[in-house]
Parts: C-alpha cells; structure tokens; sequence
C-alpha cells in the first residue's frame, strides 16, 4: 500500500482496545495537552502543524466524534479558524481531501522527529497514554477518509532506539530538564552526508580522513614555508612583510578551524557544534559521534536537542555555550536565550538552570 497510514480495521487488536475503554483518563485533558504541546514548537504555525491542532480542536469539540474522526471539509474549516484566514477551498471536496491528504502527511513526517519527545512530555505529566495519527481511508459511495488522534497507553508504545538507555522513568525536578534527541529534517546538500549518521568504519572512514586531512596538511605546509622563508631572510625582512604573511597565516587557520574543525574534535569531545557550513538560521545543529554499546554502529550523525523549559514553557535548543560557558553546548530557552540557560549532556539527556 503506498500510503504510510493503515485503515483502523489493519491495527493490531491491543492498539484498538484504549479508545474503546474510555475509563480511566479523561479524552478532553489529553486532546488539550496536545494541542498545548503543538503550540510550543518552533513549527507551530505550518500548516501541517496546524492541521494537528484542527484535529485537537475538533476533538474538543466534538468529543462523540473523536473516535472516529474527521473529515477533510471539517478539518479544512478548523484549519481556516485557528489561522483566521481561509486555507484550501470552500466548496470543492475534492481539493480539500487532496490538500488535507497532502498536509496529513507532512505532518507525519514531522510526528516522526517528535514523537520521541511527546510520549516523554505526556509521560512527565503524568497521563497513561500517549498519542498517535490515524487514518481510515474513505472508499466509493461517498465514504470519505477520516483523520483522528488514538491514544494508546504509554506502556505499550515500543521504546525509541535513539532513547539508547536514557531512563525517563528517572525521579525530574523543577528547575531541570530533560532532552530530546531529534532528526535533522529539513538539512541542506551539505549537512545531508551526516543526517543518516555517517559511518566511521571501512573505506568511509578514510575517505572522511582524507577530505578532513588535506585542508590540515594545506595548513601545515602554509606555516613550514612561511617559517622557513623567514628564517632564511631574517636580515633583509620588513615588519610589515612579516605582518602580512602572519595575518594571512592566521586567516589560513581560523578558516580552516571554523570550516572543518568540529570534525576534528568530534573525535574526542563526542558532540560538538557543527560547523557554520551545516547549520541552519537556528544554530543549533550538532555533530554527535555515536558508538557501540549505547548506538548499533560507529557513526558521526548531525542531530538536534531539545527541551521545554521549564521556567516559562517556551523551545530550548542547545547552542554554544558563549564566553560565559566557553567550551560547553548549552541549552538556550527561545524566549530568554540570555537568561533561562540549562547545562546540557547528551548522554543523560537531562539538564539544570545555570542561574536559579
Ligand atoms: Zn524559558
């Protein structure tokens, strides 16, 4: 089947049974909390992300038909609503299933880096249950496909891979906060090459070696000759020669450091701040090297990390760590970068407030 999204009747049986036993949690709190979880992201005004909080809306709204869903002219309508502007067509079904069909999956695409990172925030509150995108495919005689949010326990939901041991069942205090791991999805031609992760075994290593050693080697031979011409000239050289060969000595190393230098150091720190050749406008694309026993194979892979902070609810990001943390990533809240700072290590994936 070429779409992602199975009809209910294809579920496995114990995925079913939570939205029949309605006991127990309360729906609205749940479709509230998503819609709450939605509204922090970084993304929370694309349309596949909105599209989410039409379904959030709706279920709140409409509770006896949560279960089973919703169409693509109600989505459509709610979508039109939380924007305050009108999206797709008024009228024409057909270009609304097809935009709302189109949207459904960008926005899976975009559930799979989050998923992570909700199961864990409705774990931390305290819900049982975790949310899921479903969808049952419309047949003829005017059955259309219908979209709805199915909440299974928390229990039941496989643990992530990229979890790699963390313990979320772990006792969490106010004043920390605990990371998410997330895919890079929207990485451009040259940070691509690591957003797989890219493995440090066979020939792939050495020809990472190799890209990696030529701009060093380049540099090493720039100081040998640059040396060797000064000290064979010694007598007749003048200052301000000297000074030009060192300012274009040290433009050759700053370039080269900031070009391919967290490669380098990847190597013996474990994660480092990608280079400005990789990142996006948000700077906050990491390089993590992974290896056995906590990840299936040597990698170098460009991730990000992020938490909600928990002084104000708002997106944090590692970034560096500045002058103040020199050396360190850190994690920097969207709406106090300054202020609301959280040391960061990825292996525990938690972190405390710097500053109160
Ligand atoms: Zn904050």
């Amino acid at each position: 089947m070429s779409d992602p999204v199975s009809h209910f009747s294809q579920r496995a049986p114990s995925e079913q049974a939570p939205n029949r036993v309605r006991s127990g949690f309360d729906a609205a709190q749940l479709f509230e909390k998503m819609d709450e979880v939605a509204l922090c992201w970084r993304e929370h005004d694309r349309l596949d992300v909105v599209l989410l909080r039409a379904i959030c809306r709706l279920s709140l709204e409409n509770p006896g038909d949560a279960e089973e869903g919703f169409t693509s002219p109600e989505i459509v309508h709610s979508v039109a609503q939380l924007r305050g502007r009108a999206w797709s067509s008024d009228n024409d079904t057909d270009r609304m299933s097809d935009d709302v069909r189109r949207y459904w999956n960008k926005l899976l695409a975009t559930w799979e880096v989050k998923k992570e990172g909700i199961i864990q925030h409705f774990g931390d509150c305290g819900f049982g249950f975790a949310p899921h995108l479903d969808k049952a495919e419309g047949g003829g005689s005017g059955r259309p496909s219908r979209y709805r949010i199915h909440w299974m326990p928390i229990d039941s939901v496989s643990e992530p891979e990229s979890w790699a041991g963390v313990d979320v069942s772990a006792p969490f205090h106010d004043r920390s906060i605990r990371y998410i791991c997330e895919d890079i999805e929207d990485a451009g031609l040259s940070a691509r090459l690591f957003v797989k992760g890219y493995e440090m075994t066979g020939w792939r290593k050495w020809v990472m070696l190799t890209l990696v050693g030529i701009p060093v080697l380049f540099l090493v031979l720039s100081a040998a000759v640059f040396l060797m011409g000064f000290s064979i000239n010694m007598a007749t050289l003048e200052m301000s020669v000297v000074l030009r060969s060192l300012i274009i000595l040290g433009g050759t190393y700053w370039v080269t450091h900031i070009t391919i230098g967290p490669i380098l150091n990847v190597a013996s720190a474990r994660i480092v701040l990608a280079p400005w050749w990789m990142q996006s406008i948000n700077d906050d694309r990491l390089l993590e090297l992974q290896y056995p026993p906590r990840h299936p194979q040597k990698a170098i892979k460009a991730v990000r990390y992020t938490a909600t902070c928990p002084l104000c609810g708002g997106a944090v990001s590692t970034r560096s760590g500045g002058l103040e943390f020199w050396g360190r990533i850190v994690g920097r809240c969207e709406h106090a970068p300054k202020e609301h700072v959280f040391s960061f290590d990825h292996v525990t994936r938690k972190g405390k407030a710097f500053r109160f």
